[in-house]
């Protein structure tokens, strides 16, 4: 019988101390003796990712983007050194490589590579002669050989393109968590662990902050149809299944609620109401390199408008300088800033074919005298931008009056 390649990747926090590896260890190590092909992706110990970028900013506030990467790129090679000790000591071989060693090719954008191909071709050759195989996540290499990573998170999509580049049979995600849920339950006690989830759902939810898996890697794992199982490390229960299509979840309107309050918002007032001058704001502003997110412009009723906007609260002073220098040279006015807002969303591909789910939402909303500042909306989900104070009763109020406490 063909033996199934399964990979399997273990976050921070499964690998945060000597005994965790040591768990994680025995774990892959009974998946190998299942008589499978065991590819384990592992992320950093703990919080060390965090720690190394805190040294790099107490040494400098602007450090390049390439020594970024030779920093942040270490804490992968440690845990999965570590983790492959850890496995020989349970009796089985196992063998680590770094991102460069397996031939992950990256563009060249430090800090936020993308995978362009994976060789795999030393994976293959350990796994023929046995052996399990532990390749360091968050990391690739450039054709000019540069260490780079693939963001925040990226351990995620070192798993999943390693699953398609080696045509693996399951993705499992092993994380602190038992897998997902329709909301954070460190908010909301009565949120439920979803069983099936679409990848759609998945890739919205996690863009509009549920935090389990980084987005990235949902739109990888959609384009090559890779089933992921998100699931706990520390259980043995099954987690959730994210997968193309349930017949059964398209009657589900909304499958979660989700929130991000790191966000901020930018008004420019005064704006000349002219055709072509939305599009030099948003030029200079996307040449700073920061994320627009929601866009709202009033209706003018005396050639001058305001538009507001909302960034990532990381982006916040590029889009600033660059929201500054724009309109000074368009003669706009004042420029308001408020970095206490945030963004609370509800998502579900049923919402395609049920209306009257927006109206529920801001009735909801309402009814607790909760302010809606900015509406979004895509097919898929409806997001509001709310006082950021208000976000943690906001998702107890949705998820109640949604019902997903009873599904
Ligand atoms: N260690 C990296 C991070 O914390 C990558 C990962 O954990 O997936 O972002
Ligand atoms: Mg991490």
């Amino acid at each position: 019988m063909k033996k199934h390649i399964i990979v399997q990747k273990f976050g921070g926090s499964s690998v945060a101390n000597v005994d965790r590896i040591k768990t994680v260890a025995k774990r892959i190590f009974e998946t190998k003796t299942k008589n499978n092909n065991v590819v384990v992706v592992v992320s950093a110990l703990g919080d060390t990712t965090d720690e190394l970028e805190e040294l790099a900013f107490n040494i400098t506030k602007n450090p390049s983007e390439r020594e970024m990467d030779m920093l942040m790129s270490t804490g992968e090679q440690i845990s999965c050194a570590l983790l492959a000790m850890a496995v020989k000591e349970l009796g089985h071989d196992a063998i680590s490589f770094t991102g460069n060693q397996v031939g992950i090719k990256t563009d060249s954008s430090h800090t936020k590579a993308r995978i362009e191909t994976i060789c795999g071709k030393r994976i293959k050759a350990a796994l023929k002669q046995n052996k399990i195989v532990i390749v360091a996540g968050f990391q690739g290499v450039s054709d000019e050989d540069e260490i780079t990573t693939l963001g925040r998170g990226g351990s995620d999509l070192t798993a999943v393109a390693l699953a398609v580049a080696l045509k693996a049979n399951v993705c499992e995600i092993f994380t602190d968590v038992k897998g997902i849920y329709t909301t954070d339950p460190r908010v909301v006690k009565q949120a439920r662990k979803i069983q099936n989830i679409t990848f759609d759902e998945m890739l919205e939810m996690a863009s509009l902050g549920a935090q389990v898996m980084q987005a990235r890697s949902i739109e990888v794992a959609k384009r090559f149809n890779i089933p992921i199982h998100v699931r706990s490390s520390f259980s043995k229960e099954e987690g959730t299944m994210i997968v193309k299509k349930d017949e059964k979840l398209e009657e589900i309107s909304v499958r979660g609620v989700t929130s991000n309050k790191k966000e901020s918002k930018i008004t420019i007032c005064s704006v000349p109401d002219q055709p072509g001058i939305a599009a030099q704001i948003f030029t200079e502003i996307s040449k700073s390199g920061a994320n627009v997110d929601i866009i709202v412009q009033n209706v003018s009723h005396t050639k001058l408008t305001d538009i507001s906007f909302t960034i990532p609260t990381s982006d916040f002073n590029k889009a600033l300088d660059a929201t500054t220098k724009i309109a000074k040279k368009i003669r706009a006015g004042e420029i308001l800033t408020d970095k206490n807002i945030s963004r609370i969303s509800i998502v579900g591909s049923g919402m395609r074919s049920h209306h009257g789910i927006a109206a529920k939402m801001f009735q909801a909303l309402a009814k607790n005298k909760i302010n809606i500042d900015m509406i979004s909306t895509s097919e898929i989900s409806i997001s509001c931008i709310i006082d950021q104070k208000q976000t943690d009763e906001a998702v107890k109020i949705l998820h109640k009056a949604f019902q997903l406490d009873k599904i």
